[in-house]
C-alpha cells in the first residue's frame, strides 16, 4: 500500500529543511526522487544522501518563481525518465515585518516562491499525470494557512492561498485520478526558522510552551505524511488540509 517503486518524484526545495525530509521518505518507498532547487551544492549533498536511501536520485537545478525554469524541469524530467508520479510544492521563503514595512517587491518576491510557484509546477506536470491517468500534488502551507500573524502578511497570504488552491487543483483534476492535498506544519527546526530564533527573542520557548507536545518538529516528521499522501494508501483522499504541527492548531 506504501510501496512507490518506479514512481517518479519532484520535490521543490528538496535539498534541505522540509523538502529533504519529504524526499527521505519517498526514496525510502522506493520513488526516484528529483530535487528542485537553486543551490547546487546543497541539492548535490541532498542527492546523495537520497540515494543511498532509494534508487539514485538527481538534482535539477531550478527557480520555482521563473516559468521557463518550471518548463525546463518537467521536461527534463519526462526525457529522462518518462512519466512524472509525485509533485511536492515545497519551496517557500518568509520575509518578516509589518504591512506597513513590506515593499511590493518582497510581497511580490514571497507570493510567487510561495504560492505561484504551486501553480506553474502543477501546471506543468498535469499533461504527465493526466496522460498516466493518476498523480500526486502535495502542497506544503503553514498554520498561517489557519491563522493570521501581524508579523508575516505576504507569507500568511501565501500560505492561505495554497490551501484554496489545492481545493481547486483536487475537485479539476479528481476525475483524472490525480490527488491534490496540502501538509500544514507547525513550527520545525529549519534554516528557515533557524533565522527566525535568531531576529525574534524568545521565539523558541514560546513555540514550546504553544504547542502542545511540548517541542519542536522535525523534517524527518513529514517522512510518513509524504509517502502516505503519494502513496495509493490516500487515494480516496483530495483537497484535504493536514496539520503536522504537534497538536498546535487544536490549541486556544
Ligand atoms: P528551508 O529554508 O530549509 O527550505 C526552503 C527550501 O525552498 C530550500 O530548499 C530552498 O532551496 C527552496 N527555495 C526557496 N526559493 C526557491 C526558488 N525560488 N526556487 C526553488 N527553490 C526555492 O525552509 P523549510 O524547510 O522550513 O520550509 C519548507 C516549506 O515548509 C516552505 O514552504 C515553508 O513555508 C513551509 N513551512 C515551514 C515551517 C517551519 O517551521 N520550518 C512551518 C510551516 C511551513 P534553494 O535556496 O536552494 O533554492
Amino acid at each position: 500500500m506504501f510501496d512507490l517503486t518506479a514512481r517518479v518524484a519532484i520535490v521543490t526545495g528538496g535539498n534541505g529543511g522540509i523538502g529533504l525530509g519529504m524526499a527521505r521518505g519517498l526514496a525510502r518507498a522506493g520513488a526516484r526522487v528529483v530535487v528542485a532547487a537553486r543551490n547546487s551544492d546543497k541539492a548535490d549533498v541532498a542527492v546523495r544522501e537520497l540515494s543511498a536511501l532509494g534508487p539514485p536520485a538527481v538534482a535539477i537545478r531550478t527557480d520555482v518563481t521563473v516559468e521557463h525554469s518550471v518548463a525546463e524541469l518537467v521536461d527534463e524530467v519526462e526525457r529522462r525518465f518518462g512519466r512524472l508520479d509525485i509533485l511536492v510544492n515545497n519551496a517557500g521563503i518568509n520575509i518578516r515585518g509589518s504591512i506597513q514595512e513590506l515593499s511590493l517587491a518582497q510581497w511580490n518576491d514571497v507570493l510567487s516562491t510561495n504560492l505561484s510557484s504551486a501553480f506553474l509546477c502543477a501546471r506543468a506536470a498535469y499533461p504527465l499525470m493526466k496522460r498516466q491517468r493518476g498523480g500526486k500534488v502535495i502542497n506544503v502551507g503553514s498554520m498561517l494557512s489557519i491563522f493570521g500573524a501581524s508579523f508575516a502578511p505576504a507569507y500568511g497570504a501565501s500560505k492561505g492561498g495554497i490551501v484554496q488552491l489545492t481545493k481547486s487543483l483536487a475537485v479539476a483534476w479528481a476525475p483524472d485520478g490525480i490527488q491534490v492535498n496540502a501538509v500544514l506544519p507547525g513550527w520545525i527546526d529549519t534554516e528557515l526558522t533557524q533565522a527566525g530564533r535568531r531576529q525574534i527573542p524568545g521565539l523558541s520557548e514560546r513555540v514550546v510552551a504553544r504547542t502542545p507536545a511540548g517541542r519542536w518538529g522535525t523534517p524527518n516528521e513529514f517522512e510518513g505524511i509524504a509517502v502516505f499522501l503519494a502513496s495509493p494508501a490516500s487515494d480516496f483522499i483530495t483537497g484535504a488540509a493536514i496539520p503536522v504541527d504537534g497538536g498546535y492548531s487544536t490549541m486556544v
